[in-house]
């Protein structure tokens, strides 16, 4: 259903590493009593078999109490001390779910009519819960997908590409860069509820395999609040610039990262709008599956939106809920 650079299995890090305590040595002592009677060294060794006896008895079983903690359990997400200024007031102590609530799926849950929305699972994302990295969707219906990325910049940009979105109900997938949502959260709502979804674009929008970077912060810690703040658990992420996959480095640590963190899709793009124009990558016009990259910043966002819609119009194609097909 998907078309990516391989499908990989994470083998990722260990969640939690419990250590218990060790074994309490037990001692026994079944010393046998003392037997002294009526001689004259008697109360010599008495005294002396006493002294011994007293001790190493009495308070043995006390000292064998476990003082090891009941558990010792490493967080998946590292300790980390987040922004102040930017972290929701009522960040939740619990790890990210990695699965959200079962949404229910019949029959027709994979048309591409049939909106699952806001980060439900869709049948074939149950199917293949390994992690892949997907560029495109490989699908002959009549879809292509609408990804816009990081943050707000201009309202009135907002307002008029919202209104083409509300005008033909553009199922969005929205990638938040969590520190630059702000006060924005009712925008994002809305601009997703048209079977879209809102997913993780990571906390800072850092290049996540350059040296100074925590893919387990980046990651693991846009899921925790993009969940406390829309009440969906993300299970899509769209890495920063696309790194490291343009530059081909070692994604394992984003990877790992990822999966362990509940993303199950890596998700990239096969063509962009940006300032009015469309780019394709691979091919020269709009096709069955391709993966649209838009910027919510964009100046001429609304303009591109509906510059994809007559273009998509032309070519019989409709965008549709990129959940529904991953
Ligand atoms: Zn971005």
């Amino acid at each position: 259903m998907w078309l990516g650079r391989g499908s990989r299995g994470i083998a990722g890090y260990p969640c939690g590493v419990s250590h218990a305590g060790p074994g309490a040595p037990r001692t026994s002592w079944g010393r046998a009593a003392v037997l002294v009677l009526g001689i004259p060294l008697g109360l010599v060794a008495l005294a002396f078999a006493f002294a011994l006896w007293v001790p190493s008895s009495g308070p043995t079983e006390a000292a064998t109490v476990d003082a090891t903690p009941v558990s010792d359990v490493t967080p998946a997400v590292p300790s980390t001390t987040p922004d102040p200024t930017t972290a929701p007031p009522d960040e939740p102590a619990d790890e990210p779910t990695a699965e959200p609530a079962a949404t229910p799926t019949g029959p027709d849950s994979q048309s591409p009519s049939s909106a699952t929305g806001r980060s439900g699972r869709s049948d074939a994302n149950r199917a293949n819960p390994a992690l892949d990295v997907v560029w495109r969707v490989e699908t002959d219906d009549p879809v292509f997908f609408i990804t816009v990325d990081d943050n707000l910049r201009d309202q009135a940009v907002a307002d008029a590409a919202l209104q083409i979105v509300r005008e033909n109900q553009i199922p969005i997938t929205a990638f938040l860069t969590t520190n630059y949502v702000g006060d924005d959260g009712d925008y994002f709502n809305e601009v997703t509820s048209f079977g879209g979804s809102i997913q993780n674009h990571t906390v800072t929008h850092p290049f996540l395999n350059s040296a100074g970077s925590d893919p387990y912060f980046e990651i693991c810690t846009a899921q925790e609040r993009l969940a406390a703040q829309f009440g969906d658990t993300p299970w899509m992420m769209r890495p920063p610039y696309g790194e490291p996959y343009f530059s081909g480095a070692d994604p394992s640590a984003v990877e790992a990262a990822s999966a362990n963190c509940g993303v199950n899709r890596i998700v990239m793009w096969s063509a962009v709008v940006d300032n009015g124009k469309v780019s394709y990558n691979p091919g020269t016009t709009l096709q069955p599956g391709d993966i649209v990259l838009f910027h919510f910043w964009d100046p001429k966002f609304a303009e591109g939106l509906q510059m994809i819609l007559d273009i998509g119009k032309a070519n019989g194609l409709s965008p549709a809920p990129l959940e529904d097909y991953l």
